[in-house]
């Protein structure tokens, strides 16, 4: 039996009114275009072509809701959230990024990177955007069925370094399945309440 066996497209949001309202919990997907962030949804939710939707016309320059339960929502990034964080696309994207890091209900980042490219500045920039210290942070090293066992070691443990204390990393493929239970399992761990405020985030000295 699927872990989300309600989940559905829920609403697309184009500008800041248009967010659901700030009550329970969601966790952001981000990823590079490209990066195996779609398959990854549909891995994780169990369903063929949930993703697909956001890359339908008219979607695909959006945040793009999906409700796995009453209460507990994934928001899909285009890619552009990384231009958004870093430079490019602030005019145009950064009120929409800002109002999403400013909700209450936003409890993690999943960041979708792809093994053959590993973690870069532009992903260190969108952990930071997270607010690592009170949110949970989980990469996902996509598509790592390209590498071999020693590369995916190497890729795994410079991960780790990169992100330090802000975040969690695992391997990742859609295609052959490998670390998708343990991506549900972030994912729900994320979505608890109670997800904000464990281990050392919690005693970080107020700013
Ligand atoms: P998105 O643009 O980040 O949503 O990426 P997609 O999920 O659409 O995937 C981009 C490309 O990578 C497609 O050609 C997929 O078939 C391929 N891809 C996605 N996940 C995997 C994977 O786990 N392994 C391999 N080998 N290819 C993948």
């Amino acid at each position: 039996m699927s872990r989300f066996p309600n989940v559905q497209f829920m609403l697309s949001v184009a500008a800041p009114p248009q967010f659901p309202p700030d009550h329970g919990a969601e966790v952001a997907f981000a990823g590079r275009s490209n990066a195996g962030k779609s398959s990854a949804i549909n891995a994780i939710t169990e369903r063929k072509a949930l993703a697909r939707i956001s890359k339908t016309p008219g979607r695909t320059q959006l945040l793009n809701y999906f409700e796995l339960k009453p209460g507990e929502r994934i928001v899909d990034l285009p890619g552009y959230g990384y231009a958004a964080v870093h430079a490019g696309a602030r005019r145009k994207w950064g009120p929409l990024i800002d109002s999403l890091r400013q909700r209450d209900s936003l409890h993690g980042l999943f960041l979708i990177v792809d093994s053959r490219r590993g973690m870069r500045e532009e992903d260190v920039e969108l952990v930071e955007w997270a607010q690592p210290e009170r949110r949970a942070v989980h990469v996902l090293l996509a598509k790592c069925d390209k590498l071999n066992r020693t590369e995916q070691t190497a890729l795994l443990r410079e991960s780790k370094a990169i992100l330090g204390a802000a975040g969690t990393v695992q391997l990742f493929s859609a295609h052959d399945g490998s670390g998708v239970e343990a991506a549900q399992k972030a994912l729900v761990a994320a979505l608890r309440p109670q997800a904000q405020a464990v281990g050392p985030r919690a005693v970080d000295p107020p700013a």
